[in-house]
């Protein structure tokens, strides 16, 4: 296959570069790099980007598979550009074609779907810019592709360079979004011979990677399958013990910033989420229960950030693109780790640190035992069932997070300490004598005779003075009280961390507890299990690797406000104008002139274009009114490259505040800026939780704060700012905030 003859053209005009072979490799290669900064403002590819991009380049057909936020979009947007002719793009969702298509506009590139949405004018446009040879992408359903009608149009007017499958799992009935108009896609092949099909996904199994190749008749294809872990998520796992203290102790990380609350059911995420609401949070519920228009409405007012937190089941997030949702919560447990890694992957797509804390209950295992026997075929039964007990397991277990979950999807880890997880960070305290406990445990068990539940067990082991314990006459035996010293919740963790390690299995419709043959092999201490405590009040972070070193955050909160003023007057949510990335680098190196920002990440000539002068005229105006400097050197801020290094920063300021040091020494002992040292107090005041802002900040300033809190709110930072009309700096407010906060999660969520 040929590089079209126009695309030989430009490249020669625009580049002066030689040809002697069109196909030529590093050609291709600058000529990708070259449009990705100058539409995009990226400097470099990704993993596996480049392979990707190449073999739509070179039309050979090719499988992408890239976790969450891997950036498979670019793969075909780049070289759609750079070639000749109409990449067409399959997409599942309405949602998803729109805000590629805002997105790609915005970056000054042609592009348009057709779906059923258009009305026929529209549909007319559209077909009237592909006759033209003016679009570069066109996205449509599968349904809509493979009509008959949009096949023979596309062959007799539009040049189509090469066809990208995205989603393409959904091919596949192994994957877990089957959908069977998919499958039709099976004809393109034949349809477009002269096009290369492309197909990309996050979904990694090795089954449905061999179904998406089959099905889709791929040739020779080239197979990218790319690194599976994200080093800027936090795992967190941990026991469900009082769910709305432990959301909102969360949620409380991450003020102002987007979250998603997933739960199981319904009803839970009504309740979930009117509870949240009375304590003064601003969310919105999600399920497929709701009416259609509003279920559209809250989902766009999320993307929007008009409401900061979605609660909703698994029926939201196909189709969100939103790339800055800085944590994910399951209040329950998932049914799946595929599901668990596809939700929890929700969060942090612009590669910023982002939190993920899943929050199970043993009861969570029921209640999906429950579904699976209700709602599912004897075939798929057993195959659900499975997957709940890797889940599981995958809660109760004291292993690296990060490590689990990339041995699930058959890969490895290449370093013994992620830095993202509980685990690693020892928020969780592994027991020395764990064989001991568990053989109390056990031991119990056998001497109750195998007949009674985990919660029942508990209470004996505790001593409790419960009527049935006392009928059973359980007092009496050698195990009753052997553990009164421990918490209720933590003896029951210890039993279901006994049961996901398959020593106590549990039996019947009652779930009683019954010892397996490993189990026994405890009880003869042949063998030890291993049982985990949290720690108490752990400094819990709020994140993967921090990034916000050197970010001015005053002036962050001002260019994000301009962004929202943007986004409602161009109709396209926030992160389609700029990322959360580019808005910290903007506040953090502070460009004076619109030249400057080309050096910026995500800002390319388009964007630079339409409204740099804008930005620059704030940033000026900022620095001016706040003294500081323009033009900071330029660091980098691939954050996965400084990824691990950062982890043990926060230590050597906590160290400081501890010792009692005030800001300003703090910041000319560390030599950092007053914003980094409050951004680290905001962490410290946070994992204290500490009420009390006194030793930082002056008492009249405190209460001036608060004052101007109680007029405007204290949700967001700026009116406050604009409140106290700029006399007191963000820094200040910000730390008297973080007490606030801590100071209202301590009151009952009631009041
Ligand atoms: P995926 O579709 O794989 O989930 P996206 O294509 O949405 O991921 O990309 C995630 C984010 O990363 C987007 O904001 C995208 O613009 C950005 N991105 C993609 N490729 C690059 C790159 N080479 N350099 C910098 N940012 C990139
Ligand atoms: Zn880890």
């Amino acid at each position: 296959m040929q590089i079209g003859t126009a695309a030989l053209e430009a490249l020669v005009t625009d580049n002066n570069l030689s040809l002697q072979n069109p196909l030529d490799t590093d050609t291709a290669d600058t000529r990708l790099l070259e449009v990705m900064k100058q539409h995009w403002g990226y400097e470099s590819f990704r993993p596996l980007q480049r392979e990707a991009m190449l073999s739509a380049m070179h039309s050979r057909d090719s499988l992408t598979v890239l976790p969450t936020g891997g950036g498979k979009s670019l793969c075909y947007q780049v070289p759609a550009v750079c070639r000749d002719g109409l990449a067409v793009v399959v997409s599942p969702l309405i949602a998803l074609m729109k805000d590629q298509v805002d997105a790609l506009t915005e970056c000054g590139i042609p592009a348009a779907c057709v779906n059923s949405s258009l009305t026929t004018e529209e549909r007319q446009d559209v077909a009237a810019r592909v006759r033209s040879g003016e679009l570069k992408l066109l996205f449509a359903a599968p349904e809509r592709l493979v009509q008959p009608r949009t096949i023979d149009f596309l062959r007799r007017d539009a040049n189509v360079s090469f066809i990208a499958i995205d989603e393409a799992h959904c091919i596949s009935n192994w994957g877990h979004d089957f959908r069977p108009e998919y499958r039709q896609l099976g004809a393109l092949r034949d349809s477009f011979p002269d096009a290369s099909l492309h197909a990309f996904t996050a979904t990694a199994t090795e089954k449905v990677r061999q179904d998406i190749v089959n099905q889709l008749s791929l040739k020779e294809a080239e197979v990218n399958v790319g690194n599976f872990d994200r080093p800027n998520l936090f795992y967190r796992v941990e026991r469900r013990y009082d769910p709305l203290t432990q959301i909102r102790e969360v949620i409380d990380r991450h003020p102002q910033e987007s979250g998603v609350v997933y739960c199981i059911s319904r009803a839970n995420v009504e309740s979930t989420a009117e509870s949240l609401k009375q304590a003064g949070y601003s969310v919105l519920p999600y399920h497929a229960g709701l009416e259609p228009e509003q279920r559209k409405a809250h989902q766009e007012a999320f993307i929007d950030e008009q409401v900061d937190i979605i609660v909703a089941t698994v029926a939201f997030g196909m189709g969100i693109d939103k790339s800055n949702v800085r944590y994910v919560v399951h209040a329950e447990m998932p049914r799946s780790i595929e599901g668990y890694q596809q939700e929890s992957g929700r969060a942090g797509r612009d590669g910023l640190e982002a939190e993920c804390c899943l929050f199970y209950s043993g009861r969570d295992v029921h209640t999906w035992e429950f579904l699976i026997e209700q709602s599912e075929s004897e075939d798929n039964r057993q195959r659900s069932m499975a997957a709940l007990k890797k889940m599981e397991a995958f809660c109760f277990s004291a292993v690296c997070r990060h490590r689990l979950l990339v041995n699930h999807f058959g890969q490895s880890l290449d370093h013994t300490d992620c830095g993202a997880c509980d685990v690693c960070r020892q928020e969780l305290e592994t027991l020395p004598d764990a064989l001991v406990i568990s053989q109390k445990i056990l031991s119990s068990v056998y001497r109750q005779g195998q007949c009674f539940g985990a919660e029942y067990t508990a209470q004996v082991l505790r001593g409790s003075k419960n009527k049935r314990v006392l009928g059973n006459r359980h007092d009496q035996l050698t195990t009753y009280g052997l553990l009164k010293d421990e918490p209720a919740d933590v003896v029951r963790g210890w039993i279901d961390q006994l049961t996901a390690q398959g020593y106590l299995q549990r039996s019947g419709e009652h779930s009683v507890l019954v010892i397996s043959p490993e189990g026994a092999e405890v009880l003869k201490g042949q063998t030890s299990p291993a049982l985990t405590r949290p720690k108490h009040r752990a400094a819990k972070s709020s994140g993967g690797q921090a990034n916000w070193e050197g970010v001015d955050r005053g002036l962050f909160e001002e260019l994000r406000q301009f962004r929202m003023e943007l986004s409602v007057e161009r109709g396209v949510p926030p992160y389609v104008i700029l990322g959360d990335v580019s808005l910290r680098e903007l506040a953090r190196v502070r460009p004076s002139t619109v030249n400057a920002l080309t050096k910026i990440y995500g800002i390319g000539q388009q964007k630079k274009t339409e409204f740099g002068t804008s930005l620059v005229k704030k940033i000026t105006a900022w620095a001016r009114q706040h003294e500081v400097e323009l033009d900071v050197t330029h660091q980098t801020t691939t954050t996965r490259a400084k990824s691990r290094a950062s982890s043990g920063q926060s230590e050597k300021y906590f160290d400081l505040f501890e010792q009692g040091y005030s800001r300003q020494d703090v910041a000319v002992q560390l030599d950092r800026s007053l914003d980094t040292v409050a951004n680290y107090l905001e962490q410290y005041i946070e994992a204290h939780r500490l009420t009390d802002a006194a030793q930082w900040v002056s008492a009249e300033i405190v209460d001036r704060i608060r004052e101007a809190g109680e007029q405007v709110g204290f949700g967001r930072l700026k009116p406050i700012f604009e409140q106290l009309e700029r006399s007191v700096g963000y820094d200040e407010i910000r730390i008297v905030l973080a007490c606030e906060r801590i100071a209202r999660s301590e009151q009952p969520a009631d009041q």
